[in-house]
């Protein structure tokens, strides 16, 4: 059986990212750029004023009280008029152009005018206050250049990207697209949930799980419903779903009469890369690759998931989450596991390494996990009280309190920062 480290580089040694498209830049949001984007303005465009106030030559400014004639007023989107020459100012609003001559703003709060109650242009402007050249002032180009790189290929898309993007006049945008994931359930007992279960049937709790997990992941869920175990209806909505970038199948993939998975992926051609990996929950997991040998030609990756909610959402989370990021052009793919230290004794059991439903804390002295109590794989009410998982090695163990674990939050920022 295959360790989880290794049926991780399988997955990511098939995945390659989906070829990069043209976007509109709002619908870019937690995508990664395909290409690196120029800027064709100065950001500033111009000497702007970072305060209303007065604009003047700070070597007119003294300690002592500075009498200035003021020749017109400027607001932003105005440009001016007038050069500031020695013993006159401009009165200007934040976000204005500063004018010819002019090297600093006072602010407005530092001023008064004479003869009150005139109007200004024309009127004197009184300051104490000193400056120097560039206070309250930024000058043109100072944040980018045109011609310079305002954002490279392979960078996150986050608010303040699309603001940088915006401001360059970036209206689409060379992308990785958002993968398209459809989502299969399977299972004779399985009943929508918007049914109560009959004798012996269950609701399909995964379908809409997988699909808010897909959609966490900045990827777009495809929901397929529920495929009866049965190998003819299970191949014929299976090619269906060989349409998406990934299909995730739910159930049907351990060693039950009625796990006809496995068989049918192999009968339509989906060429298996492994099935059953040396970890708890999760063990029956099946990935393989349709279209493989085709280079160039569009691919698609096939989760076999245990239907066991917990393993479902726990491969999820291990295996299908970096293969997404792959795709969708993260560097890198698989987010490392945190260090953090074990709140109370924990008593791991069992042959395979565990990922145990637990709760992390950032505190003071920096993070602390506590496990949750768990029932095993169908214990979903364990994972809602959990924020993270705790990676024990296999073997079993007990862990005391204090000992530095392995966990994987979820929710973890798509920016690669923990
Ligand atoms: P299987 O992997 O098909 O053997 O299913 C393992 C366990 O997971 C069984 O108890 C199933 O009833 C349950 N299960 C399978 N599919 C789902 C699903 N879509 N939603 C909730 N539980 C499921
Ligand atoms: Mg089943």
């Amino acid at each position: 059986m295959l360790s989880v480290a290794d049926a991780l580089n399988a997955i990511l040694r098939e995945a390659r990212p989906l070829l990069p498209v043209s976007v509109a830049l709002a619908d870019t949001l937690g995508l990664v750029t395909a290409e690196a984007v120029v800027s064709d303005v100065d950001s500033p465009p111009f000497d702007k004023a970072l305060m209303d106030g007065f604009a003047v030559r700070a070597a007119d400014l003294s300690a002592s009280e500075t009498r200035l004639r003021i020749l017109e007023h400027v607001t932003a989107g105005m440009v001016p008029t007038k050069a500031v020459t020695a013993g006159t100012a401009t009165r200007i609003m934040t976000g204005a152009p500063l004018p010819e001559g002019a090297d600093c703003v006072i602010k407005v709060e530092d001023t008064r005018i004479e003869p009150a109650g005139q109007s200004i242009i024309g009127g004197t402007v009184v300051t104490h206050a000193s400056g120097q050249p560039g206070m309250n002032i930024v000058r043109r180009g100072a944040s980018i250049n045109t011609g310079q790189t305002v954002l490279p290929a392979g960078q996150l898309i986050r608010p303040q990207e699309i603001g940088a993007l915006a401001e360059v006049g970036k209206e689409r945008l060379v992308v990785h697209p958002r993968p398209k994931v459809g989502i299969l359930a399977t299972g004779d007992e399985l009943v929508p949930i918007g049914s109560r279960p009959g004798p012996g049937l269950i609701r399909n709790s995964n379908e809409a799980m997988l699909g808010a997990q897909t959609q966490r992941a900045g990827a777009q869920p495809v929901l397929l419903g529920i495929a009866r175990d049965n190998a003819a209806e299970l191949r014929q909505r299976i090619a269906a779903g060989l349409a998406y970038d990934i299909l995730l199948l739910s159930g049907g993939v351990s060693e039950g009469t009625h796990d006809l998975v496995p068989a049918e992926l192999a009968g339509l051609g989906v060429q298996n890369v492994f099935h059953k990996i040396h970890m708890r929950p999760g063990k029956p997991l099946w990935f393989g690759v349709w279209n493989p040998a085709q280079a160039g030609s569009r691919q698609t990756y096939v989760f076999g998931l245990p239907g066991n909610p917990v393993s479902s959402l726990v491969c999820f989370e291990v295996f299908v989450r970096p293969c997404l990021r792959r795709l969708m052009g993260f560097q890198p793919a698989a987010a490392e596991p945190i260090r953090a230290r074990l709140v109370q004794e924990h008593v791991a059991q069992g042959e395979r390494p565990t990922y145990n439903p637990a709760r992390l804390e950032w505190g003071a002295d920096g993070p602390s996990v506590a496990t949750v109590r768990w029932h095993g794989s169908s214990d979903l009410q364990a994972m809602v009280e959990a924020n993270a998982l705790a990676i024990f090695p296999g073997g079993g163990a007990t862990y005391p309190p204090g000992t530095l674990i392995e966990v994987m939050p979820f929710d973890r920022p798509t920016d690669g920062s923990i």
